[in-house]
C-alpha cells in the first residue's frame, strides 16, 4: 500500500519535502517563471528536451504530486492581484498568490471569499489543484468559487475556460491536480467582505450526530473533532454578525497558539515514547476544550496555525452516511488499539458538478484522520479507508490515499470525461510523475 510514497522517495542533500516531511524528492532543476509567458517558454523548454515538468503550490499536500526528477515549477515569483471588478465582485489572481496574503488583498477592496479552510498557507493555485475545501452545508470547495481559469497547456499553449467558455474544459480544470497544465491565472467570485463569530464547545458526540442536520443548517460553517477513547465532541461554530465588535482576546490566543501547537506538542512528544498513555492524552485533551468565543474578519476567523506536523487522510462520503460512519470509526478504535489521540475532524460540503469533485453531485461530509508525523500513519489509515471506502468515499486528493486508477473511474462519474481533456490538453504527459501515472493511467 502506498507504494507510491517509496518509489518516489530520494535520498540526498537538497532533498524536498512536503509539509509533514513524509515526502522527499530531488528535481532537477526548480523553475521560478514571473510571468505567463515564461510559464509557456518552461513548457516549451521541457517539450523540447524531453522532460518532465510538475508544478508546486506551498507542498501543503500529502501525496506525492508534485514529485518529479525533472523540472519543478513554483509560482512563488508570480502572485498578486492582476484584476478586481468591483461591480460583479469578482478578482483575477496570480496563481501563485498565497491564501495569506490574497484574504487581506481582498479586504483591501472590501471584498472576502465566501468560505475557507482551517489554514491559510497554501497557493490559491494547490489550493484548488487538490479540491480543498472549508465547512457549511450551503458552500461547495473553493473550486467551486473559481468562475474563469488561464493555464498553459502541454503543448504550451494557453488555454481560457469558464462556465460559458469551454465549459467541460472548465469542469476539468476546476480540481486537476496540476494534470492538464500549470494554471497562471485565476478569477474568484467574491462576496462583501464580513465577519464571523465563532463559538469553540465541548460537547458530548452522541449528541452532535443525533441533531447533525440542524446544526448544519442552523450555522453559516458548522464542524466538529471527536477525541477518541472519549464520548466527547470539540464543536466549532461560525456564524456571520456585523453589530459585535471584534473579540480576539488573550484567551483565543492561549488555546490557539498554546495549547493547540506548544502543548499539544508536549502532548505528541509524550505519547510518542510513552504509547500507554495515549487514550490518557486523548481524554486530557478532550476535557482542555474551553468555550472560546471570537470574533473577527472571516479570513483571519478560518485561519488557525498548524505548528505541529502530522500526516492526514479525508475522505468525502454522501452527507446522510456520516453519523454512521462515525460509530464504526469508535467501533474499530473499541476493537483496535491504534495509539492515536488525534481527534477526528468532521466537516461539510455542498455538492458540484466538478469532474474530479470528492463532492461531485452529493452534499458530502468530510472525515479526516491525523496521526503524528514521527509516527507511521499507515496501519491507522489503511483501517479507517476500508471504513470510507464501503460507504462510497472518495478521498480528498491533497490527503494520503490508495485509490486506484479502477477505482477512480468506479467513484467519479465524470473520471472518463477528465481523462480525454488531459489527453487533449497533455497529449506527451508533460506533466505526468510516478503518482499521476499510477492514478489517471498512461
Ligand atoms: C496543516 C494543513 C492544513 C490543511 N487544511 C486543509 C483544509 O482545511 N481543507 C482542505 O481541503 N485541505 C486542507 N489541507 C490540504 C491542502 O489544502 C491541500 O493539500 C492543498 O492542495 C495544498 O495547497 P498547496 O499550495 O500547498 O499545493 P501543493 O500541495 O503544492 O499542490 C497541490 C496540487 O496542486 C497542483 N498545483 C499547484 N499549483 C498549481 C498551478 N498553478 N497550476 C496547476 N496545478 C497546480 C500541484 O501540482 C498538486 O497537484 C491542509 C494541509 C495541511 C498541511
Amino acid at each position: 500500500m502506498f507504494s507510491y510514497f517509496n518509489e518516489t522517495k530520494i535520498t540526498g542533500t537538497q532533498n524536498m519535502k512536503n509539509w509533514s516531511g513524509y515526502i522527499e524528492w530531488q528535481p532537477a532543476q526548480v523553475q521560478y517563471p514571473g510571468s505567463e509567458t515564461e510559464v509557456q517558454q518552461v513548457v516549451q523548454n521541457a517539450l523540447e528536451q524531453h522532460k518532465k515538468v510538475r508544478i508546486v503550490g506551498s507542498s501543503h499536500s500529502f501525496m506525492p504530486l508534485w514529485t518529479t526528477h525533472d523540472v519543478l515549477v513554483s509560482l512563488d515569483e508570480y502572485q498578486g492581484i492582476v484584476a478586481v471588478d468591483q461591480e460583479q465582485m469578482q478578482v483575477t489572481v496570480k496563481a501563485g498568490t498565497k491564501l495569506y496574503v490574497l484574504g487581506d488583498l481582498l479586504a483591501q477592496h472590501g471584498l472576502a471569499m465566501e468560505n475557507l479552510g482551517d489554514i491559510d498557507r497554501q497557493s490559491i493555485g494547490g489550493t484548488i489543484g487538490t479540491g480543498t475545501h472549508g465547512t457549511g452545508i450551503a458552500f461547495g470547495s473553493i473550486s467551486t468559487q473559481v468562475v474563469k481559469l488561464r493555464f498553459v497547456n502541454g503543448k504550451g499553449e494557453v488555454r481560457q475556460c469558464s462556465a460559458t467558455e469551454n465549459p467541460s474544459l472548465f469542469k476539468a480544470a476546476q480540481v486537476s491536480l496540476g494534470a492538464l497544465g500549470i494554471i497562471t491565472e485565476i478569477t474568484i467570485q467574491c462576496v462583501p467582505s464580513y465577519r464571523l463569530a465563532l463559538q469553540n464547545l465541548q460537547e458530548p458526540l452522541d449528541l452532535v450526530l443525533r441533531e447533525l442536520p440542524d446544526r448544519y443548517r442552523n450555522n453559516r460553517n458548522f464542524e466538529f473533532y471527536w477525541f477518541p477513547y472519549t464520548d466527547k465532541a470539540w464543536t466549532k461554530s461560525s456564524n456571520i454578525v456585523t453589530d459585535q465588535a471584534d473579540k480576539v482576546n488573550w484567551l483565543n490566543y492561549l488555546v490557539e497558539y498554546g495549547l493547540e501547537n506548544y502543548a499539544f506538542k508536549l502532548l505528541c512528544e509524550l505519547a510518542y515514547y510513552f504509547p500507554s498513555v495515549t487514550e490518557r492524552i486523548s481524554q486530557f485533551s478532550a476535557s482542555a476544550i474551553a468555550p472560546v468565543r471570537k470574533v473577527y474578519q472571516s479570513h483571519k476567523v478560518y485561519a488557525t496555525q498548524r505548528l505541529v506536523r502530522f500526516n492526514e487522510m479525508e475522505y468525502s462520503i454522501p452527507v446522510e452516511a456520516q453519523a454512521e460512519v462515525m460509530k464504526a470509526i469508535q467501533a474499530l478504535f473499541e476493537r483496535k488499539r491504534f495509539r492515536i489521540h488525534f481527534p477526528i475532524e468532521n466537516r461539510v460540503v455542498k455538492g458540484d458538478d466538478i469532474h474530479l469533485s470528492p463532492a461531485h453531485g452529493r452534499d458530502s461530509a468530510y472525515i479526516a484522520c491525523h496521526a503524528y508525523a514521527k509516527k507511521d500513519p499507515l496501519p491507522y489509515f489503511k483501517a479507517l479507508e476500508e471504513i470510507f471506502l464501503a460507504h462510497d468515499g472518495r478521498p480528498h486528493w491533497g490527503k494520503m490515499n490508495t485509490l486506484s486508477h479502477e477505482q477512480a473511474a468506479e467513484r467519479y462519474p465524470a473520471f472518463g470525461t477528465f481523462l480525454q481533456h488531459r489527453s487533449e490538453e497533455d497529449p506527451d504527459r508533460v506533466f505526468d510523475n510516478v503518482y499521476l501515472h499510477s492514478l489517471l493511467g498512461s
